[in-house]
């Protein structure tokens, strides 16, 4: 350990931008073990492990690398597993450069992060290989049944927590998929879809029963699971989209980034393409607008799929995007086109169809009450050509009691309420987890609440009154 003065900090190799824009495969390769141990020596083993501390699942990262430097590899493993459900995903998902690798001591101290996330990835991957990823099992056989709605992070967290404690698991999912957004939002060159099936197989072999293509207040009743279940978990993410300013609705080529983004996935787990024209980008003039995670997706699907041209427009510079810096400079290696400080103003169409758009050149002023510096319009307006718009504003709930017909308590922002310690919502039998009660979030928060909420579940339950089978 502590060779982080000696040796250099080391990524796995990344695909060359010319070569994987031409593919929707995963861009970065997988470390080697001597890579492995090597990098992980670099840790200084800190007395205050800050990457520990920031990272939502608390993983105890300088445990499990110094384990991977000594070459116990099934140790780290072991350690790494017993805080976090899908470590895999995290090691490919998570904003290393804002969590466990923006605060690692060695980075702060001049000599570049322990690169953590690859390491993850590794690790896990060679659990799979070795057979130490093991189907869960419980000593207990509780007759209590938990229904989860959403089979997200989220729910697919809590599923494997609960029924690792005994519990019997029923998932309902609405869409024919289980994954949520790691399946359907998230693009196949950031978490490969064979990493989410493999786990969904995993809980499905570990007992959890997933209903797919149901819909709770559609196909199925709120009141009907209240009826057969002894708990409820709401892991049902957030989806409405945020508009624009401007209208859109003259025009069929102005579509939300979910809808691409779905369409995009689906064509790439084999589902055969939509009719809807509008939801590819091939030979089309791309504006993206928006400056988070799904915008850069979006950008970079938009031109996998052979884009003339993707522009990204956003309304403030580089430095106060809330998107990933990684994932940004991905995007500009992908030949991207970035116009900051730019918001939309109108938009120009021939009947239907949006031709091009018009957008007012802004300058930052103050910073406003998202901590981030508000623009300004200078007077100065620009016009882009555009076949294809793709609005990536972001995401915020739907109205949950309306689709349930509950009376389930809500936030001011319309996600759920809950006591932050047990999950739990103004009814003691329901719970919620992930974005539903936190907003659009990241992966590891929801696996986070995943695994709290079925702490509490299992709390809720031991404490109720209905006991353990015989
Ligand atoms: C395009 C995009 C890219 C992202 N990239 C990243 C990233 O790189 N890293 C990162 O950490 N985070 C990323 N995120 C955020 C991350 O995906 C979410 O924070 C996370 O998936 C939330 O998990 P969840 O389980 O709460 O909800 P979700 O993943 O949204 O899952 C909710 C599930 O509930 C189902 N559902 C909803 N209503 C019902 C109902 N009535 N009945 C039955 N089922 C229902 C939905 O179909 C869905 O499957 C991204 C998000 C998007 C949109």
């Amino acid at each position: 350990m502590l060779e982080f003065h000696k040796k250099k900090p080391k990524n796995p190799s990344k695909t060359e931008p010319e070569k994987r824009i031409k593919d929707f495969q995963e861009i970065y390769s997988q470390f080697g073990k001597n890579d492995s141990v090597e990098q992980s020596s670099r840790c200084s083993q800190c007395g205050i492990p800050y990457c520990q501390i920031h990272c939502p699942l608390n993983n105890n990262i300088p445990d499990w690398l110094r384990y991977i430097a000594e070459g116990r590899l099934e140790e780290a493993y072991q350690v790494s597993a017993s805080t976090n459900a899908f470590p895999e995903v995290c090691g490919r998902v998570c904003p290393q450069d804002r969590l466990c690798e923006g605060n690692c001591v060695v980075e702060q101290a001049g000599f570049g992060a322990i690169t953590i996330g690859n390491l993850e990835k590794y690790l896990t991957e060679i659990a799979w290989e070795k057979g130490w990823v093991r189907n869960l099992s419980s000593q207990n056989q509780y007759k209590q049944k938990v229904a989860i709605i959403g089979s997200g992070p989220a729910g697919m967290a809590a599923s494997a927590y609960l029924t690792q404690n005994g519990y019997q698991v029923d998932v309902f999912e609405k869409n024919d998929r289980a994954g949520g957004l790691m399946i359907y939002g998230i693009p196949n060159f950031k978490l490969d879809k064979k990493i989410v099936e493999r786990r969904t197989e995993w809980l499905t072999e570990s007992g959890v029963t997933f209903n797919l293509n149901t819909e709770v207040g559609k196909n199925i009743s709120f009141q009907d699971l209240e009826k057969d279940y002894d708990a409820i978990l709401i892991a049902t993410g957030v989806y409405k989209a945020r508009q624009l300013d401007i209208d859109t609705s003259s025009v069929n080529n102005s579509i939300p980034a979910l809808d691409f983004l779905i369409e995009s996935n689906r064509t790439g787990l084999g589902d055969s393409p939509s009719k809807n024209k509008y939801l590819t980008a091939k030979d089309k003039h791309v504006v993206v607008i928006g400056g988070g995670d799904t915008a850069m997706d979006c950008v970079r699907t938009a031109i996998r799929q052979q884009a003339k041209e993707v522009t990204c427009l956003y309304r403030r510079n580089k430095e106060n995007m809330p998107g990933s810096a990684r994932e940004v400079l991905n995007a500009e290696q992908e030949g991207i086109k970035f116009n900051w400080l730019s918001v939309p103003s109108k938009i120009i169409s021939d009947s239907s169809t949006a031709t091009s758009m018009t957008y007012k050149v802004a300058t930052l002023g103050e910073v406003d009450e998202s901590g981030r510096r508000k623009p300004i319009d200078t007077g100065v307006e620009k016009q882009i050509k555009s076949d294809l718009i793709i609005q990536a504003l972001g995401f915020e709930p739907e109205d949950l009691n309306h689709n349930f017909k509950t009376n389930i308590e809500l936030t001011s922002w319309k996600t759920v309420k809950v006591d932050f310690k047990k999950f739990q919502t103004n009814n003691p039998k329901i719970f919620a987890a992930g974005d539903i009660v936190r907003g659009a979030s990241l992966v590891v928060w929801a696996i986070h609440d995943g695994r709290e909420v079925a702490k509490s579940i299992h709390n809720f339950l031991q404490n109720s009154k209905i006991k353990k089978a015989s």
